[in-house]
């Protein structure tokens, strides 16, 4: 049941609001204290009431249960001053006395209806031996109070046994005195408390309305603010200072902006780059054919000398659309890497035989240090393609006769692959970027020795999907140090 109630709760759309809830705390907290207030006032009123009714008739019985015993009313009921006295008591608290003697009979009733007949209640009992006693009946409205008859041994009564002094209850009077009056001014205040009431709930409530309002508008200025972002198309930071907590939303929301902003603009940039890497080899075997059919009776060496041109310039698109492709491949497949156990001596020593006759051209020397024997949970093919670009790299930016090393160490958790070589170097200002897709230091260097400008980008794409790092240092005309680090075991870190 408790369970259906809450899911009811869950699907109401408006308790989901902040608005709603904010509001029905706010009036709970304003008419709560309120209700206890009232409920407190009313009751206190009540038991302090019926306390100074109690403790009035008591002092009145007193007095009178001395006057019995001086009239010796016990004995003879006929004391017209004692028959006055009860009449004005019982008139005066709409009550009823009832005077019982040692014997536990009734002397006198001032209802007349009791009277010689016997009463065995435990009240008139306890009150023979000397207790008083005062119970309040809540439900039928009145007081009952039963006060001891005493008497005090005078010098002329007092015998051996009983000593002058000693106080002997003779009787008791059994008083019931209503408590209408009290219940009536209590109703009164009631009523008074409930108009005062209806008029503290309409306050309560506009109050509760008002606040809601006031609190709750910075968040209405939040979406007003992202609407006008999303419709006009702005993007200006937004700023609704007003609680840390929406500081802290319009924080996280810039952010956000900022981040599709970079995004958006490193996604126009791509577009630019790619179409016009693609453009070029194209203009350039557009220009290389325009020129060979504006001729007439070209010789057959000059086609040769063209079309071999037009066939590097096929090569160059044919290099950059395969890079493009693998760095597509790499973004797509992130979770997907074909993990296995590889043995990276033996896979840097086939790489390096593999490039070999390339360096060879340029009388480069390639060199492998393995510091260690390396077993590392590594795809493969993305392994195989970091080295290759990396030490390529090293290659094609050395100078004649120079050397390429490659070192292999680990550590219990990661394993490093250090590509150094004795090349030209990158500025320091550049040292950032080289990563980036389509960045050369060297733009018509870089296209004369084949290079797409998508290689490191590659290349930091499959150490990051191996949670890998790569830094580079470098010093100008000196030569290049790449280091890749990465886990020995996959997902370790
Ligand atoms: P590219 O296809 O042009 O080689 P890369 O992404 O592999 O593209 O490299 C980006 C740029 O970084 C290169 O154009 C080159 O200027 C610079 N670079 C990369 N590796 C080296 C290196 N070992 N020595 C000097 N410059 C390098």
């Amino acid at each position: 049941m408790a369970d259906k109630v809450k899911g009811v709760i869950k699907k109401l759309k408006i308790w989901r609001s902040l608005k709603f809830r904010l509001f029905v705390i706010l009036f709970l907290m304003g008419l709560v204290p309120t209700l206890i207030i009232k409920e407190g006032i009313l009751q206190n009123y009540e038991n302090r009431a019926v306390a100074v009714r109690q403790s009035d008739v008591q002092n009145q019985l007193k007095i009178i249960a001395n006057h019995l015993i001086t009239y010796n009313y016990l004995q003879d009921t006929s004391s017209e001053v004692i028959n006055a006295e009860l009449e004005q008591l019982s008139n005066l608290y709409s009550g009823r006395v009832l005077i019982i003697n040692g014997n536990l009979k009734v002397v006198k009733d001032t209802y007349g209806i009791s009277e010689g007949r016997t009463i065995i209640s435990e009240e008139v009992i306890k009150c023979l031996k000397g207790t008083t006693m005062s119970n309040y009946d809540e439900k039928n409205g009145f007081i009952e109070i039963t006060t001891p008859i005493v008497e005090t041994v005078s010098a002329q009564t007092a015998t051996d046994k009983i000593p002058e002094g000693t106080e002997l209850t003779r009787g008791v009077l059994l008083t019931s005195v209503s408590t209408d009056i009290i219940r009536s001014t209590l109703d009164i205040l009631d009523h008074r408390a409930f108009i005062i009431m209806i008029i503290m709930f309409v306050c309560i409530l506009v109050i509760a309305m008002v606040l809601t309002q006031i609190l709750i508008r910075p968040f209405d200025r939040i979406s007003r603010a992202i609407n006008e972002i999303k419709d006009d198309h702005i993007d200006e930071p937004i700023s609704v200072p007003d609680y840390l907590e929406t500081e802290h939303i319009v924080d996280a929301f810039n952010s956000l902006i900022r981040r599709m902003k970079i995004v958006d603009n490193s996604r126009q940039e791509f577009v630019a780059n790619v179409s016009h890497e693609l453009k070029t080899p194209i203009t350039s075997m557009k220009v290389l054919a325009d020129s060979l059919l504006g001729q007439q009776d070209v010789p057959v060496q000059l086609y040769r000398e063209f079309l071999v041109d037009i066939a590097e310039e096929i090569d160059r698109e044919d290099k950059t659309i395969n890079d493009l492709l693998a760095l597509v491949k790499m973004d797509k497949t992130a979770a997907k890497l074909n993990i296995s156990v590889v043995h990276m001596n033996n896979l840097a020593e086939i790489i390096l035989k593999r490039l070999r006759p390339i360096a060879r051209k340029n009388d480069i020397e390639l060199n492998l240090v393995s510091a260690r024997e390396v077993l590392a949970e590594v795809d493969e093919v993305k392994m195989s393609l970091i080295l290759t670009n990396l030490v390529e790299n090293a290659i094609k930016y050395n100078k004649e006769h120079g050397e390429v090393t490659v070192t292999l160490d680990a550590d219990h958790q990661f394993f490093t692959v250090e590509v150094a070589d004795t090349g030209i170097g990158i500025p320091e200002d550049a040292m950032l970027q080289i990563y980036e897709r389509f960045y050369r230091v060297d733009k018509s260097h870089s296209r004369e020795i084949g290079g797409t400008g998508l290689g490191l980008a590659i290349t930091k794409s499959a150490i990051r999907l191996h949670r890998g790092t790569i830094r580079a240092e470098s010093k100008l005309g000196e030569g290049t140090r790449f280091l890749v680090k990465m886990p020995l075991i996959h997902g370790s870190t």
